[in-house]
């Protein structure tokens, strides 16, 4: 693979791991944030319904404070009394401040119908509302219109909030006044000691009565309106507090009403060991039997922290697993290498193997078609071989052919002397000359003897020898030769002059075919001579270490140039028609060849021609012809 190419893959599995280890850690965050946040919203709803209840069993307290002032005789009577005397006032001012005491409540009044105050717990104090018009206060209108009436507000003479719990106050005739309790936050606020979370209480304005952080008291939850804010200014409902909204921001809206809402950094970060500013899950749900609701912050941090711990451990176990993976990877790859290397060697091994088979079979074929060239050629070769001893048999008879005129002769001579020493014979034993008559038998006998050893040689020449080699004395093969040609040499009046050195020449070759060879050269010589004046026929024979060389010489005209280049090739002949065949040193210097020797024709420097024989000298122990 190309660097470049390697190069995009890396990217790309890096860019791919990092996207998995990114995606898991995500996920895991997220998944880990919603449960946390689900937990949260589970401990945030415990909590706004414990917050919720205490509260509520705390202002049930007090829910019955005013509705038990109605059984009062002395209230009834002073609300009833059109001009009550300051005394029936005074008696009525010390048992509410009595009560008041006693209920720790901020302060316990009553209002005649007309909403004036006609006896208070605070009296005593210089901002008394003792004989004030309270009329314009929400509380009464409700009671009186209701029979009961609840209301949060700032206290117009001491400007001190307070839960003012209102109740018509009835005789036979009807509603005689309203009785008001009012309830200091610091009571509500008691039993938030133990919160574990932000919390805090808004009324239906939407503005905080209540809040474990006291920073948060009297913001609203919503920005006011101007005509709201003309409203509050009327009822003097916050004695003209400034009211700012507290800032929360919403970032999320989850299910069962809960939200995300972030706070704002106002005052100190932290409250009573929990934080009040930062990410918070808000939970909200109604205060029953009052118009307000109460909302909890849980804070989110340690959720975000638990899941952004979750979320690293998950981005670590995802580049595990990538890791993993890419090592599980790599390890299959490898063994994926190895086995196609195995296959691609062991393809390899079939194809060797295949190749081999091939060339086997090849062989095995080349074999065998050498085999039936060599069986072809052998049967040529004999074929050859038997044409060859055909051939040199021909030849032979051919000379045969050519010393019959002479053996005809050479016999007839005999026969011819036999008729007459047998005729004389006869005569002598009549006349009873037996000694002559015997000297005629013997000579007789000779003459036989004679004839004989001529039709032997010829019967023997004739013969068709094996050509199988063995040591052939060279002087027997020359006698044998002449003696085949002894009429022809006689007629020819040509001496043959036979050199041979004393020891006993053996040649290696089959000794018919030598003579055979030998008669045609002395033949040759013969016809070369033939009508020539000066006529000699010279045979000798040399050993040449493990040769040895016979040589044919004659007187003739020699060999000319065309004679010389052509000498043995078969049918090549100078004689006329019916003299000779042109065979004669083809068929010789094929036998010559057989044995492993070479014949040569040349001429000699004094004239004539010469025709050297070069044969292989028999081997040290030969089994020499007798
Ligand atoms: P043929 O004797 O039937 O002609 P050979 O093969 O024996 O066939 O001889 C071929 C020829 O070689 C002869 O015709 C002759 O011309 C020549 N030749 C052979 N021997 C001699 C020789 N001794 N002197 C001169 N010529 C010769």
């Amino acid at each position: 693979m190309p660097p470049s190419q390697r190069l995009f893959r890396l990217a790309i599995l890096l860019l791919g791991f990092a996207a998995l280890v990114g995606g898991t850690s995500l996920l895991a965050f997220r998944f880990s944030l919603a449960m946390g946040l689900a937990e949260l919203q589970a401990t945030g709803r415990h909590r706004l319904d414990l917050y919720a209840t205490s509260l509520e069993r705390e202002i049930d307290k007090y829910a019955y404070f005013p509705t038990t002032l109605g059984l009062e005789k002395d209230v009834l009577h002073l609300l009833t009394t059109p001009k009550p005397t300051p005394a029936q006032i005074e008696q009525l001012n010390l048992y509410l401040e009595q009560l008041n005491e006693r209920a720790g409540t901020l302060s316990i009044y009553v209002l005649n119908v007309n909403g004036r105050v006609m006896a208070t717990s605070n009296w005593r104090r210089p901002d008394s509302y003792l004989g004030e018009d309270l009329s314009f206060r929400p509380y009464f209108r409700q009671a009186m219109d209701t029979g009961s009436g609840r209301f949060f507000g700032i206290g117009t003479t001491r400007g001190e909030p307070g839960y003012y719990l209102t109740s018509a106050l009835t005789n036979a005739q009807g509603t005689v006044g309203v009785a008001v309790l009012k309830v200091g936050l610091q009571q509500l606020e008691k039993t938030w000691s133990t919160v574990e979370a932000p919390a805090l209480v808004a009324d239906e304005n939407g503005v905080v009565i209540l809040a474990s952080v006291p920073d948060w008291k009297f913001t609203t939850l919503k920005p006011l309106d101007d005509a709201t804010r003309r409203a509050f200014d009327q009822t003097q409902q916050y004695n003209r507090r400034a009211l700012n909204p507290l800032g929360v921001v919403e970032l999320a809206e989850l299910d069962h009403g809960a939200r995300l809402v972030r706070l704002p950094k106002a005052g100190p970060e932290m409250v009573s060991m929990f934080p009040v500013a930062g990410k918070f899950l808000a939970q909200t749900q109604p205060l029953p039997g009052t118009p307000w609701t109460i909302t909890v912050f849980s804070h989110q941090e340690q959720v975000r922290e638990i899941a952004a711990n979750r979320a690293a451990l998950a981005g670590i176990g995802a580049a595990f697993l990538c890791i993993l993976a890419l090592m599980f990877n790599e390890r299959r790859r490898h063994v994926r290498d190895r086995l196609a290397a195995r296959e691609a060697l062991q393809k390899a091994h079939d194809e060797l193997e295949r190749k081999v088979e091939e060339r086997t079979a090849d062989l095995s074929a080349a074999n065998t078609r050498l085999q039936e060239e060599v069986a072809e050629r052998t049967r040529a070769e004999r074929t050859l071989r038997a044409a060859q001893d055909e051939l040199v048999q021909a030849g032979k008879l051919a000379v045969l052919g050519q010393l019959s005129a002479g053996v005809a002769h050479e016999l007839n001579q005999p026969l011819a002397a036999l008729r007459t020493l047998s005729g004389n014979a006869r005569k002598f034993l009549a006349r009873g000359d037996q000694e002559t008559a015997g000297s005629n038998l013997e000579r007789i006998g000779e003459l036989v003897d004679r004839m004989g050893r001529l039709t032997g040689q010829l019967k023997s020449f004739a013969r068709k020898s094996t050509g199988k080699p063995q040591a052939v004395p060279i002087r027997r093969a020359v006698e044998n030769a002449l003696f085949l040609l002894e009429q022809r040499l006689q007629r020819a009046g040509v001496v043959a002059c036979i050199d041979l050195p004393e020891e006993e020449l053996l040649a290696w070759c089959d000794p018919n075919r030598l003579e055979q060879v030998l008669v045609n050269l002395a033949a040759n010589s013969l016809d070369a001579m033939a009508g020539r004046p000066q006529q000699a026929l010279d045979i000798s024979a040399r050993r040449q270490g493990e040769r040895i060389e016979v040589k044919v010489r004659d007187q003739g005209p020699g060999l000319d140039e065309e004679a010389r280049s052509h000498l043995f090739e078969p049918f090549f002949t100078t004689k006329e028609a019916g003299s000779g065949l042109g065979l004669g040193l083809a068929i010789s210097a094929g036998i010559v060849a057989d044995f492993g020797g070479n014949l040569t024709g040349d001429n000699h420097p004094d004239g004539g021609a010469v025709f050297t024989l070069d044969l292989p000298a028999a081997p040290a122990a030969p089994g020499a012809l007798s």
